[in-house]
């Protein structure tokens, strides 16, 4: 039978299978975010589209060509397209900007982007991201990138590049923008629509034109390093210091002037070779101006986000570790009604113990229930008869090594059971 409706496109599912790769990359970002101070935060799966335009800007890929955006009645909406703009607005809204500077907050989300699909590259992927809100000083952005890299060490990953540039504040951006302008101005007829229109308004958004002739055009265009004010390349200098400090090796990419508008001074990523044209696995940078012109004081931070479809696929590709996945400690099998109501007494005991246990809900046989058993993985299965039930006393086999071990079905069952579980994944842990 043909399914008659598919997944839409560049949207992927999880099935239960694969969804311990999730549980890993999940499971490690909150012990290391929580490690650095940080918090979790969840913020609504859309905005007023306004905040996207104010903060990501106007003259961005993103809102340009990005972005999913529906009128309900009279409101316009935005499936969001990064998580920094939503948490800046909860920071805001929720009057976080009173309590102890800095706020560090973290999320794992869904994001949205009306892209091409392709490897690394989808319509709705996740985000596992950070902000630290409420420092300006270049400790802040070593200790934001020191947390990324720590994390991604973790993980397992491998041959993961770090680059970092400054794009500086307005005030260096204002003689860079003139040069860039100068420097367009002479190619003018050969750049793509799109990035015309950004001639004027934001030069520094061509620097990022997927387009290969704009690519091409701005391969020797001017670098803003070379146009950074003395505070941002004291900042910049210092950073470099810290990172020397912690140990953390990097690349000073001229190049990076990452997608989003409201970027200041440090911008980062991380690169893998190992997945393709999509290897940007982080991004990330400070973003001093954005509180304040979403309405707020004048309040500097940074973050980052990185793409957790990619680090599956990187951690895949180089073989990296994954937390296994936990498997069925006991299949009880009944033969009748009454070991049956014995059975759901003893699951329902062993469950509040914290083990897994499953016995049979459809009404097999026995021999298509221990079948059943031996495809979950069960590590011991149980049968129970009236046998069993007479004498008190069943047998445990532990289905890897076939061994059997008798258990009295008294009070002191979930003691013994732990005992037995423990010494076979003990055992087996030692095989492996
Ligand atoms: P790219 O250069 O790959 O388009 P970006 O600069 O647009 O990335 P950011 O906005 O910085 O990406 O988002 C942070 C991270 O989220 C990226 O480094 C990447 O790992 C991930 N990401 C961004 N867009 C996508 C997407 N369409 N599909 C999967 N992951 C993505
Ligand atoms: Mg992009």
């Amino acid at each position: 039978m043909a399914l008659l409706i598919q997944r839409p496109n560049g949207t992927e599912d999880v099935i239960p299978k694969n969804i311990y790769k999730w549980h890993t990359i999940e499971k490690v970002a909150r012990e290391v975010a929580e490690k650095y101070g940080f918090k979790e935060i969840r913020i609504p799966t859309f905005e007023n589209t306004n905040l996207f335009l104010r903060s990501v800007g106007e003259t961005t890929d993103v809102v340009q060509k990005e972005m999913y955006t529906v009128i309900a009645k009279e409101s316009k909406f935005t499936l969001r397209p990064e998580g920094t703009a939503g948490a800046v607005r909860l920071v805001m809204q929720n009057g976080l900007l009173n309590e102890p500077m800095p706020q560090r907050l973290y999320y794992i989300l869904p994001c949205f982007r009306h892209e091409r699909p392709q490897a690394g590259r989808l319509r709705e992927f996740h985000q596992f991201g950070l902000e630290m809100i409420g420092s300006k000083s270049p400790i802040a952005d070593a200790e934001v990138i020191s947390l990324a890299k720590n994390f991604i060490d973790r993980l397992g990953l491998k041959n993961i590049a770090l680059y970092i540039n400054s794009i500086g504040c307005p005030t260096c951006r204002a003689k860079y923008h003139e040069a860039l302008k100068d420097f367009f101005e002479k190619d003018k007829e050969n750049l793509c629509e799109t990035c015309l229109s950004r001639l004027d308004k934001n030069p520094m958004r061509i620097l990022d034109c997927k387009s290969t002739v704009c690519s091409e055009i701005s391969s020797n265009a001017p670098l803003i390093i070379d146009y950074l004010c003395e505070d941002c390349s004291d900042h910049f200098e210092k950073l470099k210091g810290y990172l020397n400090a912690m140990n953390i090796e990097f690349t000073v990419n001229p190049k990076i002037v990452r997608g989003l508008d409201y970027y200041t001074k440090t911008v980062f990523e991380f690169i893998t070779t190992d997945i393709g044209a999509q290897g940007t696995i982080c991004g990330g940078g400070r973003y001093d101006g954005l509180i304040e012109q979403l309405g707020g004081a004048t309040t500097p931070a940074l973050g980052f986000a990185m793409g957790i479809e990619r680090l599956i696929l990187t951690m895949e590709s180089q073989g990296c570790e994954f937390i296994e996945p936990k498997k069925c400690d006991l299949y009880l099998a009944p033969m009748g009604e009454n070991a049956l109501h014995r059975i759901l007494t003893i699951a329902h005991g062993l469950r509040e113990e914290g083990y897994w246990v499953e016995y049979d809900v459809v009404g097999r046989s026995l021999k298509a229930q221990m079948k059943y058993a031996d495809k979950i993985n069960a590590f011991f299965t149980m049968v129970l008869g009236d046998n069993e039930l007479d004498s008190n006393k069943a047998m445990l086999k532990n289905m890897s090594t076939g061994e059997q071990t008798e258990i009295t079905l008294d009070e002191n069952f979930y003691y013994n059971f732990s005992n037995i579980a423990i010494a076979g994944m003990f055992r087996e842990s030692l095989e492996l």
